[in-house]
């Protein structure tokens, strides 16, 4: 199997941030427990609120005025809730899975999600479809669901994303093959740049029989109403 795409974003080794304690999100399995406990640290909020009221301040607005007083804590909080999957694995999500006996497809269509652009930090959302063929085990589809929050919840392409997730149906329930198949709207595209409202883009990924049968992946198209 080729090496997962799960890590949060491939690093290169000079990229790798000297102070690990700064990071919004924890790293470890024992911290990852906490965090979902506890929800993010607060110093680190209130450490990321005073920068955001630097940019404002740089943006040449008044991070006083009585409009902007609470936005700092507001963009922090938001910024922790968007990027809150950042170091959640396939393993954290995937849970309870089921014995069961399945000769056909399952398919989830039509999963909303929000993510974050990882080359503007602004929003790209839209829908994404997802099947496997189960080998031994199944899992329950909320599940499924999961796991899309999980790969959008961080900073992303959508490339990757679409990718992560049929390698975390792989490595967890080892199907005879996953697909997914993700349509979103970028705002980096519509809102600035060449500034095209309504442009869509259409990523997938497949693996095993999913990527070598071309009918399976008919059906699969059907399946979703394409
Ligand atoms: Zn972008």
């Amino acid at each position: 199997m080729p090496e997962s795409t799960w890590s949060a974003s491939p690093r290169s080794a000079s990229a790798e941030p000297a102070e690990d304690a700064r990071q919004l999100s924890p790293r470890s399995e024992s911290e990852r427990v906490d965090a979902v406990q506890s929800g993010p640290d607060p110093e680190r909020l209130a450490e990321v609120a005073q920068h955001v009221r630097e940019i404002l301040s740089l943006l040449g607005e008044d991070p006083a005025r009585p409009g902007l007083l609470d936005t700092p804590n507001r963009v922090a909080k938001m910024f922790a809730e968007m990027l809150s999957g950042m170091h959640v694995q396939p393993e954290d999500v995937l849970t309870t899975t089921f014995e069961e006996r399945s000769d056909g497809p399952v398919v989830v269509s039509n999963i909303t999600f929000y993510s974050l652009c990882e080359h503007h930090m602004v929003p790209f959302f839209g829908t994404a479809h997802v099947a496997y063929l189960p080998g031994e085990r199944i899992v329950g589809l909320s599940k499924i669901a999961r796991l899309v929050d999980a790969v959008s919840h961080r900073l992303q392409v959508q490339e990757r994303m679409t990718q992560q997730i049929v390698d975390g149906i792989d490595e967890i329930l080892k199907p005879h093959g996953a697909i997914a198949l993700v349509e979103a709207q970028h705002t980096c595209m519509c809102a600035r740049g060449v500034r095209k409202p309504g442009s869509s883009t259409t990523t997938l990924a497949s693996t095993g029989e999913y990527r070598d049968n071309y009918a399976l992946r008919q059906e699969f198209l059907r399946m979703i109403g394409r």
